[in-house]
């Protein structure tokens, strides 16, 4: 008699068990869907820590693009850079600028007149005593440039791009 309570007893254990992992296993798959939603709505930003970026950027990326730094002027490979291609940004590799919005301004660095659509980010910036609109990459909030309303047409804009902020994709198809 003994023996065959503790077999019933191991059999509604077991069984327990059973059931138990069976439901566990039906509410994760319910959750994952669920996880997977919310990294689809941010795929469209990369946020990523600073020993993160420190890891994937070289030294003067990282200054520039996570510490707002500035490439000295006429030093930056893109200054004078004049080929047929796209512009991205040197952190996360969206896409910022075409080439045929690229423009001689003489002031020292990259200048575009304009940007592709909701590829930057404007801030307000008043460090170093100036008045300035600070430009972001939309993805990854990496520093690029300042925004100046001394550009020429058709918008007037000056985007003055650091070339370390970004990368160049030549156009293949010309
Ligand atoms: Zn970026």
């Amino acid at each position: 008699m003994e023996l065959k309570k503790q077999v019933w007893i191991l059999m509604v254990a077991v069984i327990s068990i059973i059931v138990f992992n069976t439901i566990y296993s039906q509410v994760l798959s319910n959750e994952n869907p669920v996880l997977n939603s919310d990294n689809n709505s941010e795929s469209n930003t990369m946020k990523k820590t600073d020993s993160e970026w420190k890891r994937i950027l070289s030294s003067a990326e990282y200054h520039i693009l996570r510490e707002k730094g500035t490439e000295r002027a006429f030093t930056g490979k893109y200054d004078g850079h004049f080929t047929d291609g796209n512009y991205l940004c040197a952190g996360c590799g969206n896409k910022l600028f075409e080439s045929e919005t690229k423009y001689r301004s003489g002031c020292g660095w990259p200048a575009f007149y304009e940007a592709l659509p909701e590829s930057v980010q404007e801030t307000k910036d008043k460090s170093h005593g100036m008045k300035r609109t600070e430009i972001t990459c939309s993805k990854c909030d990496g520093h690029l440039g300042h925004v100046f309303n001394d550009g020429p047409n058709p918008t007037g804009l000056r985007y003055c791009i650091n070339s370390v902020s970004m990368d160049f994709e030549p156009s293949d198809k010309e």
